[in-house]
Order: structure tokens, then C-alpha cells, then sequence
């Protein structure tokens, strides 16, 4: 047998990236050797720098390729609102919706007994410094409405309690819901009534 020539090999990866399988992966590659100066070099160009620079944004762990996001950066997003999210998928979903104008911080996961995963697993010690440190006036809980994410939102709740006043997501975002799938109509409704914890 012969070893996988690059096409099969870049077939294959791409076939790992979520939304592509075999069949649609073959199809992409297909479409990219034959735009190969319009859309195949500027691809690859783009994937080697943000190979380069992609990192967590200290402040808040969104994806950047700076120490800090834009959103960090941005003094008109230092509102004193504080959205709380799952993962950085569930923070690019407020954007998207474009309903919420102060900042973020990004847990990155759910407190979990099962998997062992604690709050020094999570960035939440992070998120109790910055609520001591930065001057917020609210936290919003927009945790994804699962088991562990509403576990891990009354865990936060505890916490924060006395300190900074908590609100969560409200109606909307159906039970057992994930933020990233939801549409930007409904992610609005949930911010706008949103309700104390
Ligand atoms: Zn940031």
C-alpha cells in the first residue's frame, strides 16, 4: 500500500473539523485546488498566521491573537456589565446577536463531579478577581440551561452573593438549550429579561 499523497492527507484533516465528514471534506478540497489562487493560497496564508498568533485573551479567555481581545481592549465595552459564558462559541453567539454591550468572561467548561472538574479547573478564580478588581456592577450568568451549566451558575451565584448584583438569562433558551444554537432573536430576548439569581 501507498502512503497518502498531501491531497489525501488534507482530505483527511479536514474531515476532523466539525460539520464536514468524509464526503463534504473531499468536496471542499475538490473546490480549493481548483480556486487555487482565489480562495486555496489566501487560506493557507491566513491559517499559518493565525497558526502564528492564536492565543486566549488573558483577561477573559476569548480567542484572540493579541494578550488581550478586542473586547478587553475596547474601553466602551467597560460598561460594568459582565456576561458570563460556557465557551468561547457561546460568547461569539452574543456578538453575533449583538445585543450586549459590556464584557465577557469565559469559563471554559462546566463544573463537573462526574469528570472532576472543579473551580480551579475552570476560570473562575479569575472571575472572582476580576469582579474585585474591575469596576462591575453586574454579572450575567448566560450559562447554557444543562444540569452542570445551571450547577455551575449556582455555584457562581454563591460566590458572587453580597458583592456585585447576579442576573441570568431568563426565557428563551429552552431546557437542556445551548447558546451557539440558538438564533440572535432569542438570544436577545433571554438578555433583555434576564432575571436576578
Ligand atoms: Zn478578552
Amino acid at each position: 500500500m501507498s502512503a497518502p499523497t498531501d491531497l489525501e492527507n488534507l482530505i483527511d484533516l479536514m474531515a476532523k473539523l466539525p460539520g464536514l465528514g468524509p464526503r463534504s471534506a473531499r468536496r471542499a478540497v475538490l473546490h480549493l485546488v481548483k480556486k487555487r489562487a482565489l480562495v486555496l493560497q489566501p487560506l493557507a496564508d491566513t491559517i499559518a498566521r493565525v497558526a502564528e498568533t492564536a492565543r486566549e485573551c488573558l483577561n477573559c479567555g476569548n480567542v484572540c491573537t493579541a494578550d488581550l481581545c478586542d473586547i478587553c481592549q475596547s474601553g466602551k465595552r467597560a460598561n460594568g456589565e459582565l456576561c458570563v459564558v460556557e465557551d468561547v462559541a457561546d460568547l461569539w453567539a452574543m456578538e453575533r446577536a449583538g445585543v450586549f454591550k459590556g464584557r465577557y468572561h469565559v469559563l471554559g467548561g462546566t463544573l463537573s463531579a462526574l469528570d472532576a472538574v472543579g473551580p480551579d479547573e475552570l476560570r473562575i478564580p479569575k472571575l472572582l478577581d476580576r469582579v474585585a478588581t474591575e469596576a462591575i456592577s453586574e454579572v450575567i450568568l448566560a450559562l447554557n440551561a444543562t444540569v452542570d451549566g445551571q450547577t455551575t451558575a449556582h455555584y457562581i451565584a454563591d460566590q458572587l452573593e453580597d458583592r456585585v448584583t447576579v442576573t441570568s438569562l431568563a426565557q428563551g433558551v429552552p431546557v437542556g438549550g445551548e447558546l451557539d444554537y440558538l438564533d440572535d432573536g432569542t438570544i436577545g430576548a433571554a438578555l433583555r429579561a434576564r432575571k436576578s439569581v
